[in-house]
């Protein structure tokens, strides 16, 4: 057995038997991790609360030869997740980027810069009302880190460059926008005047998009372009699109 210090933060928590918990974390250095927290529960004495989702905690764990679940030995608070329960929109997209990490990347696959992206979303959502753009911001910014990022800047096929206003067909196979010339002879969306701009600018944490139209556009783009190419039915999501988009 071997002790290990990481951070974390708590993706999701359940019970087990009367009084201990397992806790899914993702930490800094060692990526996903299962773990058990014995005393968790009941009494909260043991852990005080610290493993409860979206906390941001520094931690001891034991972790046997054979790499199975780890064992929480200490933990410590670093960032709590107050704020998170003050509307749905704040704890619904929370939870979304939490199952978002967990069912995109695989145990002990450490990824620091989705680490902090997490982290950072985590924390906007405890201060503010996440809008579209700000949620659509950080699902770009994790996919570019788990290469799968839509390339809205040049034709995924020849790769011509292209004025804004000329960015009108979505390729969701080929993973991007295509030039006037390719569209015509590959399958592809034609999207709204000002979808690709309002990707553009949301990649850039500015506006947006300008109106309610153009966003449900993006999110039936970027619900279509999930589908296709990582095929994982987000549970989070569904509610998230029914409770607050
Ligand atoms: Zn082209």
């Amino acid at each position: 057995m071997s002790l290990h210090k990481d951070e974390a933060i708590v993706l999701s928590k359940r019970a087990y038997g009367e009084s201990d918990r397992i806790i899914h974390l993702f930490t800094r250095e060692a990526g996903k991790v299962s773990a058990f927290a014995k005393g968790a529960g009941k009494s909260q004495k043991r852990f005080m609360n610290t493993l409860e989702p979206f906390n941001h905690i520094r931690l001891e764990y034991f972790e046997k030869q054979g790499r199975g679940m780890v064992r929480i030995e200490n933990a410590d608070l670093v960032g709590p997740n107050s704020g998170i329960e003050v509307s749905m929109r704040r704890a619904c997209s929370a939870s979304f980027f939490a199952e978002f990490v967990d069912r995109l990347t695989r145990e002990r696959e450490p990824h620091d810069t989705l680490f902090t992206a997490l982290k950072e979303f985590i924390d906007l959502a405890r201060t503010k009302d996440p809008v579209y753009a700000d949620i659509l911001h950080y699902e770009l910014l994790m996919l570019d880190i788990l290469g799968y990022h839509p390339n809205f800047d040049t034709c995924v096929y020849c790769g011509a460059a292209m004025e804004e206003a000329e960015r009108l067909h979505f390729s969701r196979e080929r993973g991007g926008i295509l030039c006037a010339v390719c569209a015509r002879s590959l399958p592809h969306r034609k999207c709204a005047q000002g979808l690709i701009p309002g990707f553009l600018s949301a990649k850039a944490m500015q506006d947006g998009f300008a109106t309610h139209a153009l966003e449900r556009e993006a999110q039936d783009l970027m619900e279509s372009f999930l589908a296709y190419h990582i095929d994982v039915d987000f549970r989070s999501y569904r509610l998230l699109k029914t409770l607050v988009f």
